[in-house]
């Protein structure tokens, strides 16, 4: 018997933002690999499921991606529905691309299922539009976390000519974030914001400008967080009152 695997985006962190057909096919799972930030409710939708924690956090213990991958199709080999399940989007810096390839290898048929990423959520938490009209006709995702074989700066390069731009795994090095910004060209006054948590009810927000970035978030972020950069936060700097000491804003509604 050979089951079907399939990579599932859990969403940025809430776990009503899962799609219906995510939580359908997790309902019907025998195996879940699943990340280590999903949340716990959506993990319990799979009733039925083996869960398994490949969960992967910068500076922590980690599970190796060949790893990962030979028991992803060695369960395929013995069960009928595999999920893979990835925060966010699981296409989008999530090393998907070689989970996939060691799927085809092994002759095993697999399906996508689309989830919301990081960026859209922080986008929501701030009420900021990613494309505000006069302001942003583009945006980058990027990532400064560099992989074999890519050179360090190259990231921010191609950031240099969108209106906007979101960082992911970024709040770790903002030092070199900053610096590498600002040598392509990026006014120090160029609108930031750090998003932390983003969709769930500890959400924090801080805003300034480039120049400031390396002291905007306090030292006790713990959780993912995305740098947005960009003109069409310009308002919310103001609106936020930033004047030089980082301030968090539940930025939601929910307060
Ligand atoms: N596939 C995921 C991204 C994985 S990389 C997606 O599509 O969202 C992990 C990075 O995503 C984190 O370092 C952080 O930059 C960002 N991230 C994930 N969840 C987040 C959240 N709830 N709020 C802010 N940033 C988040």
């Amino acid at each position: 018997m050979t089951g079907i695997v399939y990579f599932v985006g859990a969403g940025p962190g809430a776990p009503d933002l899962l799609t219906l057909r995510a939580t359908r096919i997790l309902a019907r799972a025998d195996v879940v690999f699943h990340d280590a930030l999903v949340h716990p409710e959506t993990l319990a939708l799979a009733t039925r499921a083996k869960l398994v924690d490949v969960g992967k956090r910068a500076g922590r213990i980690s599970t190796a991606q060949g790893f990962i991958n030979r028991r992803m199709v060695h369960a395929a080999q013995r069960f009928k529905i595999i999920v893979r399940l990835k925060g966010g989007d699981p296409l989008l810096f999530g090393r998907a691309q070689e989970e996939i390839e060691a799927l085809v290898r092994a002759g095993i048929a697999y399906e996508i299922v689309p989830g919301i990423t990081a960026a859209l959520a922080a986008a929501a938490e701030l009420g900021v539009s990613l494309t505000r009209r006069g302001a942003s006709r583009t945006v980058t995702f990027a990532t400064p976390r560099v992989g074999t074989g890519e050179r360090a700066g190259d990231w921010a390069s191609a950031t240099a000519s969108a209106d906007t731009t979101v960082l992911y795994m970024g709040v770790g090095e903002v030092e070199e974030v900053s610096r590498c910004l600002m040598e392509q060209g990026r006014s120090g006054a160029t609108p930031v914001a750090i998003v932390e948590n983003a969709s769930l009810p500890e959400a924090r927000a801080w805003f300034g400008t480039l120049a400031e970035l390396t002291r905007l978030a306090p030292p006790d972020l713990r959780g993912p967080a995305t740098i947005l950069l960009g003109e069409v936060l310009r308002e919310r700097l103001s609106s936020a009152g930033f004047s030089g000491t980082p301030r968090a804003r539940v930025a939601s509604g929910r307060d």
